[in-house]
């Protein structure tokens, strides 16, 4: 992809970048590999055919990329996947981040598997934030889900996590009818004794997410949070800071605090200020649509302004909003795309 002079001008003179529906660009989640050391039933299917090393972005590459970002309006990274943590070097990408890109924030999601093993050289890194993805509190089905997991090790990375200073620490839990919908009152009561941010989400039908059986086993997390809130009194609180799409409740004398995540059943696209890059450098504005802007070979040639033209590009098409509820899908998978 070539740019000419007067469009990587108007790019930079856009500064900060605003989509067609007038929403600034200011968050990128980056998919660090799309591989992963778990296999949720509902994300990442056994067999599944992973990239491979050499076709990732380097390291330089992606600060190379979050240095334009960076300059066109984005002050707020996410590093996912696939599972992040099984990458080498991670912490060694966090500390890039903060000290060549000028990006204001720095946070991760993972699974928690290899927490215990990186929290400290995460924090050292200067990583600011820190999501733990956990679908159960049980044990055996934490495993059943996982597939491989073991509840403990993650219990353990948080601990860990925790000492080391990254907090508040929020935990995702995916809700999925007859898989753990009946650990949601046990988890808010965790919130009780513990200074949790425990975030309720709803099942998106991307990737394996779509699949026949799955989409029939979304919960509507908006009607849960009004039971919750008959049962146990919930009063809406600030929550913890973020630009993300939670909103937040307590348990009235609670330390922690409740999020849900609702994407479908009361939707916040309207404020997405998201886009997301994947392990092998395409920029996807919108998770709810199978639309991208290819900028690996811009990314390889240190084509800063290419790779500009290439965000004001994907905003340009970032769609107004998803079409979940009118039963579209999203054909990527979750780990390709960067959940
Ligand atoms: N491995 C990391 C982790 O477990 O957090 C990062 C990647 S994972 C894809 C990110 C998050 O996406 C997890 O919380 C996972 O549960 C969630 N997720 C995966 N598929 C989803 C779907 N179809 N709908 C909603 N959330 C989903």
């Amino acid at each position: 992809m070539s740019a000419h002079p007067s469009v990587v001008d108007d790019v930079r003179a856009a500064r900060p970048l605003f989509d067609k529906c007038g929403r600034m660009v200011r968050s990128l989640r980056i998919s660090v590999t799309d591989r992963c050391n778990l296999r949720c039933t509902y994300c990442l299917p056994l067999g599944t055919e992973f990239r491979r090393a050499d076709e990732l972005l380097s390291w330089s590459d992606v600060v190379c990329v979050v240095r334009v970002a960076c300059g066109l309006g984005v002050d707020h990274v996410r590093l996912t996947g696939g599972e992040p943590l099984v990458r080498p070097g991670l912490s060694d990408l966090v500390a890039r981040l903060k000290e060549e890109t000028g990006v204001r924030e720095v946070a991760l999601t993972t699974n928690g598997v290899l927490l215990d093993r990186h929290a400290v050289s995460l924090a050292k890194a200067g990583l600011d934030r820190l999501t733990v993805s956990v679908d159960s509190l049980r044990p055996e089905r934490f495993r059943a889900i996982t597939c491989r997991g073991s509840l403990a090790d993650v219990w353990r990375g948080i601990q860990r996590a925790s000492d080391a200073g990254l907090r508040p620490l929020k935990i995702n839990v995916v809700v999925i009818s007859g898989m753990n919908d009946d650990e949601i009152d046990a988890w808010a009561d965790l919130t009780r004794d513990h200074d949790l941010v425990v975030r309720f989400l709803e099942l998106m039908p991307v990737g394996e997410g779509a699949a026949p059986g799955l989409v029939q086993r979304y919960v509507n997390l908006t009607q849960v949070r009004r039971r919750l809130t008959a049962e146990l009194g919930l009063v809406p609180t600030e929550g913890p800071r973020g630009n993300g799409p939670a909103r937040y409740w307590r348990v009235p004398g609670a330390r922690g605090v409740v999020g849900f995540i609702t994407p479908i059943s009361d939707g916040y696209c309207g404020t997405c200020s998201r886009f997301r890059l994947t392990a092998v450098g395409e920029l996807r504005p919108c998770l709810g649509h199978d639309l991208g802007v290819p900028l690996r070979d811009a990314i390889q040639a240190r084509d800063e302004a290419t790779i500009a033209v290439g965000f004001a590009r994907a905003a340009a098409m970032k769609p107004a909003g998803h079409r979940f509820a009118e039963g579209a899908v999203t054909k990527l998978r979750m780990s390709r795309i960067g959940g």
